[in-house]
């Protein structure tokens, strides 16, 4: 098997909310990061739970929202982060990748639906299985 490197990461909630419009932020739960990464570029996965914070629990009660421990947590989209010198990928822009340094990223949104269900189904061993997989469809294509 390729040499990868796995990280899971815990982004901490927060509430950013503001009277003035071009400074409200919202809130946000606790998300959760899978990345996977290896010599050919790397996959990034996140959920975004809905574990706030207490001052979040105050606003969403006091709207009438009471149920927020019901609420499910959503699948992000997958990233791919390819190498910059894959210039087969050139219409992909080059940017900052806390992965890579810097990488060309593609998302693909529905494909983090995917991911959620193999976690949910199949626990760390499958989730990773999946992330190697759409690692491996990273790889460049042969000599044609
Ligand atoms: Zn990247």
């Amino acid at each position: 098997m390729k040499d990868f490197y796995r990280r899971v990461e815990f982004t901490p909630a927060w509430d950013r909310r503001d009277p003035d419009p071009s400074k409200d932020y919202g809130v946000s739960g606790v998300s959760i990061h899978f990345s996977l990464v290896g010599e050919n570029g790397a996959i990034s996965w996140e959920i975004m739970t809905s574990w706030v914070l207490p001052s979040t629990e105050e606003m969403w009660k006091s709207k009438g929202l009471g149920h927020f421990g019901l609420f499910k947590p959503t699948a992000g989209g997958v990233g791919f982060h390819y190498p910059p010198e894959r210039e087969d990928l050139d219409y992909l822009e080059i940017g900052p990748c806390n992965l890579l340094g810097e990488c060309r990223c593609d998302v693909g949104f529905l494909y983090g639906n995917t991911m959620m269900q193999r976690l949910i189904e199949g626990g760390e061993d499958t989730l990773w299985a999946e992330m190697i997989q759409a690692y491996e469809s990273m790889a460049l294509e042969e000599d044609e």
